[in-house]
Formats: structure tokens, sequence, C-alpha cells
């Protein structure tokens, strides 16, 4: 089961017609539907189980800068400043702190790895920069264990992916869309070329667009339009402690862990380098545009058996039939990871552990979203992919999504997400974050 979540308030039967509908009601969603309503668009969001239930919920909680693709910089500029101003947006505290992120260093070759991402970043570098010594030692209250150095972003933070979304999606309901909860979207009906309606389970909604912020979903529903979008489920595993007393207040990656402080005072915890693909058909169908990636990454990556996601069920009702994808945690993992925290960061020893879950992350070739109009389907904009990085940066893409809905000028350049860079010979690759 995955983590409790602030509740949401379906509405019960969707209308017949809408400006726009979004599959979807996870952060890219649900932001999506926010900033379109505020525009006054009538927008229903659509989702087949409860809402913020994937992998919105099930996250780090981090909201970072530091080591991120570089295509993907001014995006999460604009998004840290939507963060910034978030509580007052939804009217409810999501948890928004920037408590600052550490990338920790064994020894000096990874630290030319993050000066290398000092050199990618150019302007964007902003504050981050490397700690050593006393100055480290300070930044890791607790800790018993010495790093070489650290990679540091003082103005990084994190928020509550328990708390975050809902408190988005409460506030678009304010402005006037209708959230359906419960409502798998079954296909997408065109008319004339152009999209002209969805079909729900509990219905056809008219409408003269449709976004797919589907997460690790979209690349079966894209599948029945003719649609091609290479897309892979990766396994992240997770645990909450009790709270915990003394311990630092950002988060902090190393080889053997990650953190992050919660607001209730315990810290949400996670093996930072390792993640699962659990094999299936899609594995196949897109073995050829994920090799680059495969080739970067290999020594991160395991490999399953098939989740019941990648088991392709036959007929119209597969989204209903999963209504919250909830894999299994690899717990001998979480196992191991929380004991190498413990032993670096003695005062863990106290803690308990409350809960561990997994989410299935949503992962491109080239490790950056799909946020983008499809050319040859007019009404179709795709916001998905966000490959294990879409909740620091989903505010920013939500809005980014409603600019190309509406028109408006867009929230940053969104060349380098477009759709059609996975169909016109481009074969994109990972340019690596850190
Ligand atoms: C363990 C883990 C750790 C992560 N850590 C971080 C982090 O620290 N920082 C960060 O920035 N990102 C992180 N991420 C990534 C981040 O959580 C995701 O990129 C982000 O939540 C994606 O949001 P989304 O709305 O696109 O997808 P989701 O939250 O997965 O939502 C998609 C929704 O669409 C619904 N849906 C799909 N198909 C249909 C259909 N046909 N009809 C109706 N509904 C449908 C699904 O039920 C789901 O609720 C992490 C992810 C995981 C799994």
């Amino acid at each position: 089961m995955g983590p409790q979540v602030d509740p949401v308030t379906s509405a019960e039967t969707p209308p017949a017609k809408a400006d726009v509908v979004i599959v979807g009601g996870g952060i890219i969603g649900l932001s999506t539907a926010l900033f379109l309503a505020r525009r006054g668009l009538f927008v229903v969001v659509s989702e087949k189980g409860d809402f913020v239930g994937e992998q919105s919920s099930r996250n780090w909680g981090w909201v970072r800068r530091m080591g991120r693709d570089p295509r993907e910089l001014p995006l999460i500029v604009e998004s840290m400043r939507i963060w910034d101003d978030m509580n007052m947006l939804v009217g409810a505290d999501v948890g928004f702190r920037r408590t600052g992120i550490l990338y920790l260093c064994d020894q000096e070759d990874d630290v030319a790895h993050h000066v290398d991402w000092l050199t990618r970043a150019g302007d964007f570098a902003f504050d981050t920069r490397l700690v050593r010594g006393a100055e480290l030692a300070d930044l890791l209250p607790g800790a018993a264990r010495n790093w070489h150095a650290a990679l540091y972003t003082a103005s990084d933070g994190r928020a509550e992916p328990q708390k975050a979304a809902s408190a988005i999606a409460r506030a678009a309901a304010a402005d006037g869309a209708v959230l359906m909860a419960n409502c798998a979207v079954r296909d997408i009906e065109t008319t004339n070329g152009r999209v002209s309606a969805v079909l729900t389970e509990h219905g056809r909604i008219d409408c003269h667009t449709v976004v797919v912020a589907g997460g690790v979903w979209s690349t079966k529903l894209l599948r029945r339009l003719n649609v091609r979008l290479p897309q892979l489920g990766v396994r992240a595993s997770v645990l909450r402690t009790s709270p915990v007393s003394g311990g630092p207040d950002g988060a902090a990656w190393c080889k053997d862990f990650a953190y992050r402080k919660r607001l209730d005072g315990g810290y949400t915890i996670a093996d930072g380098s390792q993640n699962r693909h659990d094999i299936g058909a899609d594995s196949f169908r897109y073995f050829a545009d994920f090799v680059p990636m495969m080739r970067q990454e290999w020594g991160s990556f395991s490999l399953g058996l098939p989740s019941p996601l990648t088991v392709d069920i036959k007929g119209e009702t597969e989204f209903e039939r999963m209504r919250t994808l909830d894999p299994a945690p690899l717990n001998h993992r979480l196992t191991q990871t929380f004991s190498d925290l413990q032993k670096a960061f003695p005062i863990f020893r106290g803690a308990k552990v409350e809960q561990s879950w997994a989410g299935m992350i949503d992962a491109t070739p080239d490790a950056i979203p799909v946020i983008s109009k499809v050319q040859s389907l007019p009404g179709l904009v795709i916001a998905t992919g966000f490959s294990g990085h879409g909740f620091g940066i989903g505010p920013g893409a939500g809005k980014l999504a409603a600019d190309l809905v509406t028109g408006d000028a867009p929230l940053v350049d969104p060349t380098a997400f477009r759709y059609e860079r996975f169909i016109d010979g481009t074969r994109p690759k990972p340019t690596t974050g850190v």
C-alpha cells in the first residue's frame, strides 16, 4: 500500500462537455488543471483511481535544481518560483522549504563528475558549490561518517508529496475544475483528424483538447491513437521512519542511501543507486530506443520479473482493472539501505520504520519529459515521461502544458520537450544529470 494522502473530493458524475479533459490526477495533471481553470477554461480531470495515488504521493519529495539535466534547468527555475508562492496559490501548507540538498562524495573522482555538471549548468549553477571539511560536517548533524566532499545547493528544497498535489487539486476544484476519481479514460475520440472527446468508463465527454498526463500509463493510452511514445516503468522503493530529533534538516544523496526530512519529523529514505525495471512487452517494443540510456546507466539498473503493469491485459478496461499501481517495494534492499544509514548516522538507531512502498517511474529514453502538442493530431497535448524528476518540476510543467493548450507565451522554450523527437529520427539520449 502507498502512503496516506490528503484526501481530494471527487465529483459524482462527469459533465457531457468540457473545454479540456486531463487524463491523470497526479501532480502534472492537477497543476495543468489549476492553471487552466484560473484562465477560465472548463476543465475535467479524469483519474482512474484515487487522486495522487501513484508516483506523485510516493516520491522522495525533493525539489532540486542541482544535478538536473541542463535541458530542464529553465523549467525548474520557474517551478521553484511557483513553489515559493505555492502555499498562497493553493491556500494550504504543502511543506515547501528551501532546506538545502547535498550530493555526498566518497572520493575525488565523484567530485570531478559534479564539477562537470557545474560547468554544463553555466549560469544556472547559481548558488551550487562544492563544500568540504568543517563546513560539510556542520551540514550533517548526527553523522558519524566523514565524506570527502559534497556538491551543495542551499536554495534547493523539499515539499510533502502526500500533501502537495492534493492541495493543488482542491485549489483547481475551487476554481471550477471538475475532479473525477474512479473514472478511467478508456479511449480518446477524434473527428475530422482532431480530438473531439474522451470516452470514460462513466460516459463520453466532448472536448476540444485532451492532456494526457497519465504517468507510466500514458504510453498505453496513446498507443490506442497510434501515437508511439517510448516509455518504460522503473520501480523505485522508499521507506518512511518515525520522528528523529537532531538530524539534518535538508536532504542528501550518497551511493548507499538518500534521505529527506519530512514535515512530521520523520525521514523518507531510499536506496539512491538502484532501480528495478520489470521486464514486459514494452521492454522489447522500445528496446532500441533505450539502448543509449542502458549503456550509460547500466550500473544502476537491475531487472525483475513482469510487474502487473507490464502484463498486457487485452480489452477496453485495463485502466480500470488496476485503479492504483502499487508495486511491491524491494524490502531486502531497503533493509540494507536503512542499516547503512544507521551506521553513518547513529541518531537513526532509535527510529522505527513506519512504512515502505514503491512507485513506478515513467522513464523516457533521454530522461526528460514530453510536454508537447502532437503535430499529427490537433487537440492532443502530452505531459508525461518525467523520468523520476517530475515532482519538483511539476508546477512549472503544469503551467507550460496549460500554455500549450491556450496558446499563451510558453513559460519556457518547450523545444527540448517536443514529442516528435521520438519519431523524427533524432534518436534522443540522456545528457546526464548527477
Ligand atoms: C520512488 C520515487 C521517488 C521519486 N522522487 C522524486 C523526487 O524526489 N523529486 C522529483 O522531482 N520527482 C521524484 N519522482 C518522480 C515524480 O514522483 C514523478 O515524476 C511525478 O510524480 C509524475 O507525476 P505525474 O502526474 O506525471 O504521474 P503520476 O503521479 O504517476 O500520475 C499519473 C496518474 O494518471 C492516472 N491515469 C493513468 N492512466 C489513466 C487513464 N487511462 N484514465 C484515468 N487516469 C489515468 C494514474 O492512475 C495516476 O494517478 C520520484 C518517483 C518515484 C516513484
